[in-house]
């Protein structure tokens, strides 16, 4: 497995500074960056919308979560996950580099603080695929600027067919994402949107209308008390 001493620490460099150069909306300038939670059981979507919103939106990046799990075939060491080992894991833990963590599947995953630090200062949205538990801590961590956005599956079939059909887990780990996706939507109450995919595009029209009305949320445009200042005069 990847060891990599201080990962995160290059990737606050890197990370930070490719939020940095992502190009500025000026409509978008003045304003707090969102972070938009997507959680859902595997095989409900997230990753699909995750790639489709991210190529739609140059303004929202993806938050890399560090992981203990095994690389999948396919997958890339720091495009998809940080991937490191225990020792890695918990001297990060140590280091207070994460915004939040928890154990999934056995395996734990955790989400840098400091790209999530850069982007809201820069204005700029970050997304996260996390589940409940770590959604439940950046809630109580930065609820304020978080959007949390929980989609479920058209039926619990159609999650089955989706997990077989996607070819990257053994009958055993199918079997075990069905028994948890139970519990995962069982804190479907705990988001602002709930969304059913039934339709993948549909389903982003959904999403992006939610990011567009929550940009526009007067706490989050900052720069609105010194444009009515201007506009009406200090008295007001
Ligand atoms: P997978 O191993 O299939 O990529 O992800 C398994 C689960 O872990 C998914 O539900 C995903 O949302 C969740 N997950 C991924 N990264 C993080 C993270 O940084 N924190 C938390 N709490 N969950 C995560």
């Amino acid at each position: 497995m990847h060891r990599s001493k201080g990962l995160l620490d290059e990737g606050r460099g890197g990370i930070a500074r490719a939020v940095m150069d992502q190009p500025v909306d000026p409509a978008t300038r003045l304003r707090r960056g969102l972070l938009i939670v997507l959680s859902s059981p595997s095989g409900a979507g997230k990753s699909t919308l995750s790639r489709m919103l991210l190529q739609d939106d140059p303004l929202i990046t993806i938050s890399v979560s560090a992981t203990t799990r095994p690389i999948r075939p396919g997958e890339r060491q720091d495009k998809d996950y940080h991937f490191v080992d225990d020792v890695e894991f918990d001297r990060l833990i140590r280091a207070g580099e994460f915004v939040e963590w928890a154990p999934v599947f056995g395996h734990r995953y955790g989400t840098p603080k400091a790209p999530v630090k850069a982007a809201l200062k820069a204005g700029r949205d970050i997304l996260f695929d996390i589940d409940w538990q770590g959604t439940q801590q950046l809630h109580a961590e930065m609820g304020e600027d978080l959007v949390r956005i929980f989609l479920l599956p058209p039926s619990m079939s159609e999650l089955q067919h989706r997990l077989q059909t996607r070819g990257t887990d053994t009958d055993t780990v199918i079997a075990d994402r069905m028994g948890r996706a139970e519990s995962e939507i069982s804190h479907w109450a705990e988001y602002d949107y709930v969304l059913i995919n039934t339709d993948a595009q549909r389903c982003l029209e959904e999403i992006r209308t939610i990011v567009a009305a929550e940009r526009l949320r007067r706490a989050r445009q900052i720069g609105l008390v010194a444009f009515v200042r201007d506009l009406i005069g200090p008295q007001h």
